[in-house]
């Protein structure tokens, strides 16, 4: 039974902001899953509900209308304290803005959601984590003596140590240059691979998209495709089929 949970599931998911005029819809009613051990990309043009689905699957806001499920846990009526739980200890998140503590070093960064649990990180887990992601001589860092590239990965040292059930990353390589962008999409897909992690991410990259096993589209707040074992060329043309659409 277990096995065949997805990671993450969400039914009928909406939400708008404001009303009258001003009145948007950010998520017509979407359905989709994210299952076990699978990389998702999430596309779509700016303002189609991109991160708007992303945080609420992830418990970081509440959709209007719709149901979602981390595991067999409906988030859906969790009173407020079982929601902070359970994204500290089952959910990671990585954002474009890498959402470091400035005033903590590298790995008190890492180690926070531990702290914040009041548990200890599992060693083998930190070490292994810390390895894979090139870290091991930037730990007594602060953010501000490491260049983006680093700050990202220790976002997803921290976003990964706990072993969550899902990383959700929303535009991790938005503020990356080239070769820290392939690192950083190379230790997600890495991630997966290894350890079975399920990632969900946001990106406007048809050269990031292609390192998922799948690519889903966006538009106006619709899930309108998806793609799998997507290559660059083959996103790009399906946006492109899009755009034409529109015009
Ligand atoms: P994306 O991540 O795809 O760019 P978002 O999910 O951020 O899109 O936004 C979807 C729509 O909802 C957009 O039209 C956006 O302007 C609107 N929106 C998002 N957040 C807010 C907010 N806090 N207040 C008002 N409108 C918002
Ligand atoms: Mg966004």
């Amino acid at each position: 039974m277990t096995q065949k949970t997805a990671a993450v599931r969400a039914i009928g998911l909406a939400k708008h902001y404001g009303s009258g005029d001003s009145r948007v819809v950010a998520l017509a009613g979407v359905d989709v899953q994210f299952r076990r051990g699978e990389f998702t990309a999430i596309m779509g043009p700016s303002g189609s509900g991109k991160s708007t689905l992303m945080h609420c699957a992830a418990g970081l806001d509440q959709a209007d209308e719709g149901r979602v499920w981390i595991g067999d846990t409906e988030l859906t009526g969790l009173r407020d304290d079982a929601l902070t739980q359970l994204r500290r200890d089952r959910v990671g998140f990585v954002f474009q803005a890498f959402n470091l503590l400035p005033s903590l070093t590298a790995l008190e960064n890492i180690t926070l959601p531990f702290d914040l649990a009041g548990r200890e990180p599992d060693r083998h887990t930190l070490d292994n984590v810390v390895r894979a992601l090139n870290l091991q001589q930037r730990l007594h860092h602060r953010p501000g003596e490491l260049s983006g590239g680093q700050q990202q990965r220790v976002a997803c040292a921290r976003a990964l140590v706990t072993r969550p059930e899902v990383v959700f990353a929303d535009e991790p390589t938005g503020a990356l240059d080239s070769s820290a962008s392939t690192e950083l999409l190379g230790f997600l897909r890495r991630s997966v691979d290894t350890l079975g992690q399920t990632v969900a991410m946001v990106t406007h990259e048809p050269s990031a998209a292609a390192f998922a096993d799948r690519v889903l589209f966006l538009k106006d707040g619709y899930l309108v495709d998806e793609i799998h074992a997507p290559t660059a060329d083959g996103v790009l043309d399906r946006m492109k089929s899009f755009e034409k659409a529109v015009a």
